[in-house]
């Protein structure tokens, strides 16, 4: 069982950074996701985990040992590539044994056999222990390359994009079986994607990076529900969150309004607004907003799924003109202007392509402030529009 921790770690190939200042700490145990676009530097850093590239500046621990010119070799773990190169001559059974295989002294042949058993049995693949790796196919071929490093029970399991070659179907059930294996084995796991739904489903906590550099970590939902900035918002969510140019106006025609509401009677201090919206702040957004001491631009942030549709503009709406109806089977993706800006708005089935080229009012059941350089400022509770709620 292995803490990895990188410290400042930074790598430039040339003029070019990969990574610049990766400062994470990987906990025993854990099955951590490093997530991000391609090109941002997720197979570096893993890589350096692994020391198959060694790094231009800063420090790798494992535990409190400080591995950072260590071989790979010295390091214990186990690494699954995309594409995993299968010794061709040998059978599947062969490809998984050979780990244990080079360890005889310790793993005896019964042993093996039940381990090989084992792994095959998880992996589903029983039935392919006797073929080649050329008769199976891509998903397959994986799956056995996965067995042959989780044989070997190491302290960390490094996995760069393991899943993504294969179908779709496939790919969500390997997720699930990766999961359990990890719980059931318990081994420090790092793992690369770019896929945001493999991520969220898999990591007790998410790395997210951009351009070489930490954005956000933390636990799936906590990166989804409090963005830390405005390229995780964009990045996290499938539409993204909706972004809204506007500035704070806290001497506003809302202004020290009491506006009642669930909760009892609410004191409005400001609004934020462009030429197309304007939305009520209570004191305690006002008072973050300006706390942050970061201008007047402001983006009101807003998920497609916390945004609904109501029959009437009340101060807490937002109007829209609709674009595209677009149902996607369990929900309804609708597509609107907010002025210039489009958003997008996840509703549900009764909808219909009747409100195109409407006006509709959207009210926001949650909403977050970023400043001007995409920092976040302030996540509201998720508040009911008290006109609709009726009072006290
Ligand atoms: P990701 O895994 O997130 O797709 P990488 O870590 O592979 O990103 O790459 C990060 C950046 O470093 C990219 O711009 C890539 O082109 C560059 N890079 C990676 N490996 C090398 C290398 N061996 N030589 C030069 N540039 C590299």
């Amino acid at each position: 069982m292995t803490t990895v921790r990188l410290s400042d770690v930074s790598k430039r190939y040339g003029d070019l950074t990969a990574c610049s200042d990766v400062t994470l700490t990987i906990e025993d145990g854990e099955f951590f996701v490093l997530l991000g676009p391609s090109g941002c530097g997720k197979s570096t850093t893993l890589r350096m985990i692994a020391g198959l590239e060694s790094v231009t500046a800063g420090s790798i621990y494992f535990d409190d040992e400080d591995v950072t010119d260590e071989e790979p070799a010295e390091r214990d773990v186990a690494m699954v590539f995309q594409n995993y190169a299968l010794y061709p001559h040998k059978s599947v059974y062969e490809n998984i044994a050979f780990p244990l295989e080079l360890s005889r002294q310790r793993v005896d042949e019964a042993e093996i056999e039940q381990r090989v058993s084992e792994t095959a049995e998880l992996l589903q693949i029983t039935d392919q222990l006797d073929k080649k790796p050329k008769n199976l196919s891509g998903g397959q071929q994986q799956r056995v390359a996965l067995g042959r490093s989780i044989i070997r029970e190491p302290s960390v399991f490094l996995m760069d994009e393991p899943l993504s070659n294969l179908d779709a179907k496939l790919r969500i059930r390997m997720r699930s079986e990766l999961k359990q294996l990890h719980e059931r084995l318990g081994i420090t796991t790092i793992y690369v994607t770019h896929d945001q739904e493999e991520a969220m489903s898999l990591a007790d906590r998410i790395g997210l990076l951009n351009e070489g550099r930490v954005q956000q970590v933390g636990p799936p939902r906590e990166v989804f529900e409090r963005p830390t900035n405005t390229w995780v918002a964009g990045f996290i969510g499938n539409p993204p969150m909706n972004l809204l140019e506007c500035a704070l106006d806290a001497e506003g025609e809302t202004e020290r309004s009491r506006v009642p509401g669930p909760g009892g009677t609410r004191e409005m201090a400001g609004v934020v607004r462009n030429e197309a919206f304007s939305y009520p702040l209570d004191a305690e957004a006002v008072a973050d907003v300006e706390a942050a001491n970061t201008g007047s631009r402001l983006l009101f942030g807003v998920r497609p799924m916390g945004l609904t549709i109501v029959e009437e503009a009340t101060d807490w709406t937002i109007p829209a003109r609709v674009k595209t109806v677009e149902p996607t089977g369990e929900r309804t993706l609708v597509t609107a202007t907010v002025g210039k800006t489009e958003i997008s708005v996840e509703t549900g089935n009764e909808v219909t392509d009747a409100i195109k080229d409407t006006t509709i009012h959207l009210r926001p059941e949650k909403f977050y402030l970023y400043d001007g350089t995409g920092d976040l400022l302030f996540v509201s509770g998720a508040r009911a529009d008290p006109a609709v709620a009726g009072g006290d």
